[in-house]
Order: structure tokens, then C-alpha cells, then sequence
């Protein structure tokens, strides 16, 4: 996998960090991003380098509260905000890593298109109370497609 900060090789006004969206619009603290009405993702989510679209806009959703996937000591530092998506079929295009080592099969996800990563988390092991999988995107490693 490529390293994730990486610089695209053409800046795309149009596709804008969450940190970029942050400054730009302080509100966006208290509704990260949603839909107010749908609480779902209100901007196409991009792979910052290659720009392919991961998920298009109202897929994934903002849970107030996660289960803390990682439970390695080693991993302390606060969890990041995480889109969660509950349908692998929702994805316009991702790809998934080989398990990561000392686990059973927790995999990380990447851009399918240039691979970049990890851009995101899925656990076969997590399930949501009605037995979806979840899969997991990192708020600040995507790009929002702003249009
Ligand atoms: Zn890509």
C-alpha cells in the first residue's frame, strides 16, 4: 500500500479534506458532515490521491457512539470519527488488505483504484445490533466531493 500522505499530483478544488471543511465552516463541529435530516454522509467520499469515488453521497452515517474496534494497548490515542457504511455493496469502490497481522481477520481498507491506505477498517468480528457488518471510514483520510 502506498503511504497515505501522499499529495495529489492535481489539486481538485471541488474535493476538500475534512480538516479543509472544518475551517471553512465551524458549524460543521456539531454536525460533522450530515445530513440533519437523514444523518447521513452529505458529500461523495473520494480517495484523495486517484480521486475515485469510495462511497457516494447518503451511504455511509455518523454514529454518536462506536464500538472501540481497537483493543490494543498500544493503540490508546482517542479513536478517530469514523464513517460507518453496513452494506460492502454500498461501496462504489474499495479494496481490502490481507488480515492484519495478530488478528483473526480484521482488514483494512484501501482505494481499489490506486490503492491507497488505510483508508478505513472492517472486523468480521463486529456486527451492528442487527447483524450488519460495519465497515469503517476515517473521516480525515477521505476527500468530500464539495459541489
Ligand atoms: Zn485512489
Amino acid at each position: 500500500m502506498s503511504d497515505i500522505t501522499t499529495q495529489p499530483s492535481q489539486q481538485d478544488p471541488s474535493l476538500k479534506s475534512y480538516k479543509t471543511l472544518l475551517a471553512e465552516n465551524t458549524q460543521l463541529a456539531s454536525s460533522p458532515l450530515q445530513d440533519p435530516s437523514r444523518k447521513t454522509n452529505e458529500y461523495a467520499i473520494h480517495c484523495p490521491r486517484c480521486k475515485s469515488k469510495v462511497v457516494g453521497k447518503g451511504v455511509a452515517c455518523w454514529p454518536p457512539a462506536l464500538p472501540i474496534f481497537v483493543t490494543d494497548s498500544s493503540h490508546s490515542s482517542t479513536p478517530p470519527h469514523l464513517w460507518l457504511i453496513t452494506d460492502m455493496m454500498a461501496f462504489d469502490n474499495v479494496g481490502f488488505s490481507r488480515p492484519a497481522p495478530g488478528t483473526s481477520d480484521l482488514r483494512y481498507l484501501s482505494c481499489a483504484d490506486c490503492e491507497l491506505g488505510p483508508i478505513g477498517v472492517h472486523d468480521p468480528d463486529m456486527k451492528d445490533k442487527d447483524g450488519k457488518k460495519l465497515f469503517l471510514l476515517a473521516v480525515d483520510r477521505v476527500r468530500y466531493r464539495v459541489v
